[in-house]
């Protein structure tokens, strides 16, 4: 890569040799980059171990996006919050359920790992003192951030092909705090356990290079604190837990460029990829970049789920009762972006989508020649097809939920535009990251451990990747955390 296009995807370029380092001026058995979801969980658990640890952090305060989050965690197998809500679960759902809905190349390794933890790890983020309220959020009524309700659906689970596949079960646990930042409370719980427990975090620490012994292992890190630079060795390990990339447009151009397009960017600053490219700069893969949670927000009133999305062409194109984030991706990658909601005047009530409505009719052939959908007859087509369905109580097309079927029958009929140029709410944060194994130990392109690297959260390739489900980031982010502090701190000096 010439020095040009190396400086455009931001630094660093290359890590450093340790031959060149001239003082070491801190050192710890285990550092870690990065102080938000991941970063703490993996401080604490190596410190657990038994590890010296040093956390570095670029902001004033640590918590990064995670503090940001509504604080929903994907968790299941059983949990004491689904049972007190009258849920079975068991693992073995949970993972045929993650497997089908996270792919193509969902890493069927780390779910299953996740699975068969999920329980311990639920009882591991209560007992820090997370709390959960033991309550349901209906379907019907969706997930809203507003209410401190525990337990909700934040996925596919009830939608066709899911529901066959796996008996559903709602998994998206949300930390109790009334309103929308319950992500931030359960950073400062979390962060409030690494004083007493003899972890040092220093603020204000940018990272970058690593710095890498003449053996190809990662020695440690070069970190700027204060204006001054300085080189810090880890004995055991450098733990990588420093976010995503979403805010780095040269990265998304060369990585991502249909997430590029989403202009609602969810994330920190942090997250500029920083920490990715610190990986591939020390031999660690990157895969799965691509990758993206990408939602297009329609159905917080749920309502609309009984509307009709369409394409550009007037035709359907995917379930109106997939999950939100599904259906985004699905818009993005297959629809360009141009998608539409059609619906009747028994649907169309306040609060209404704060977009431009596209296209009022009296009959469906005034809705298609208002709205200029081509070829003529197509969108016509599609809701008498979808109406007749709708009145048998199915739909043969996409076998969308028998509750949410309801024929368009009640005029003038609305065509609302919710395409990438037109509906402001689309947002994204990038899910590729470092190529790492289910321990967080990196890997180069032949698949072989980089000595002394580790990476979680968004700052690896893990649980998410295609298909997202609400709450799968943070529980991530969380529990590849653990693992990835857990497995620096035994690794040998
Ligand atoms: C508004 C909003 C709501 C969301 N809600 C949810 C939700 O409810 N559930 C869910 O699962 N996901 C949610 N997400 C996504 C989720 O919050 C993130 O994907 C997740 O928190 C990432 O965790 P992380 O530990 O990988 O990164 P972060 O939490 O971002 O932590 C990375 C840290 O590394 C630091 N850092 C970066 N570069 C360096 C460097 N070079 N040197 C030192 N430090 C560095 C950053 O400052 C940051 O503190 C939401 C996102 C947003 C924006």
């Amino acid at each position: 890569m010439s020095e040009k296009k190396a400086a455009d995807l931001g630094k660093p370029a290359h890590a450093r040799d340790a031959g060149e380092v001239k003082r070491w001026h801190r050192e710890a058995d285990v550092v870690i980059v990065g102080c938000g979801g991941a970063g703490v969980c993996a401080a604490l658990e190596a410190r657990a171990a038994g590890a010296e640890v040093l956390v570095l952090e670029r902001a004033w305060k640590g918590g990064g996006t995670s503090a940001q989050a509504s604080g929903q965690l994907y968790m299941g197998g059983g949990t004491p919050l689904q049972k007190a809500c009258g849920f079975e679960d068991d693992p073995e759902e949970m993972y045929k359920y993650l497997v089908a809905s996270c792919g193509p190349g969902a890493d069927a390794e780390k779910i299953r790992v996740y699975c068969e933890r999920s329980v311990e790890h639920y009882h591991w983020i209560t007992g820090k003192g997370v709390p959960f309220k033991p309550t349901f959020l209906p379907v019907e009524v969706g997930t809203d951030p507003s209410t401190d309700d525990g337990l909700s659906y934040t996925g596919s689970e009830l939608a066709y092909p899911f529901c066959e596949i796996a008996r559903p079960a709602p998994r998206g646990h949300t930390a109790q705090q009334e309103g929308e930042n319950a992500g931030g409370m359960m950073m400062d719980v979390l962060m409030g356990h690494l004083a007493p427990a003899g972890v040092e975090v220093v603020n204000d620490a940018l990272c970058e290079p690593l710095i890498v012994d003449h053996d190809g292992r990662v020695a440690g890190v070069v970190a700027a604190v204060g204006g001054e630079e300085i080189c810090v060795r880890a004995r055991r390990g450098v733990v990588l837990t420093a976010g995503g990339y979403i805010h780095n447009k040269a990265m998304l151009e060369r990585y991502a460029p249909v997430t590029r397009r989403v202009r609602f960017r969810l994330g920190c600053d942090g997250d500029d990829g920083r920490g990715i490219r610190m990986g591939m700069s020390a031999r660690g893969d990157a895969i799965r970049m691509e990758a993206a949670c990408i939602v297009v927000p329609f159905s917080r009133n749920r309502q609309f789920v009984k509307g009709v999305l369409v394409n550009a062409a007037g035709q359907r194109f995917c379930a109106e009762d997939l999950y939100q984030s599904l259906l985004g991706e699905i818009g993005m990658w297959r629809q360009d972006g141009r998608i539409y909601l059609v619906l009747d005047d028994a649907l169309y009530e306040k609060p209404q989508l704060p977009t431009e409505i596209l296209a009022v009719g009296e009959s469906f052939a005034e809705l298609e020649a208002e709205a200029k959908i081509f070829p003529r007859g197509s969108l016509v087509h599609t809701l008498e097809t979808y109406n007749a369905g709708a009145a048998r109580g199915e739909d043969p097309q996409f076998r969308k939920g028998a509750g949410w079927l309801q024929p368009l029958a009640t005029p003038p009929f609305v065509v609302l535009d919710l395409s990438l140029e037109k509906y402001p709410f689309w947002s994204a944060f990038t899910l590729g990251g470092l190529h790492t194994r289910p321990t967080g130990e990196v890997l180069d392109p032949d698949g072989e451990v980089v000595p002394g690297l580790y990476a979680a959260g968004r700052n690896a390739s893990g649980m998410p990747a295609h298909g997202y489900n609400s709450g799968l980031s943070l529980a991530d982010a969380t529990f590849s955390g653990r693992l990835a502090g857990a497995a620096a701190a035994k690794a040998s000096r």
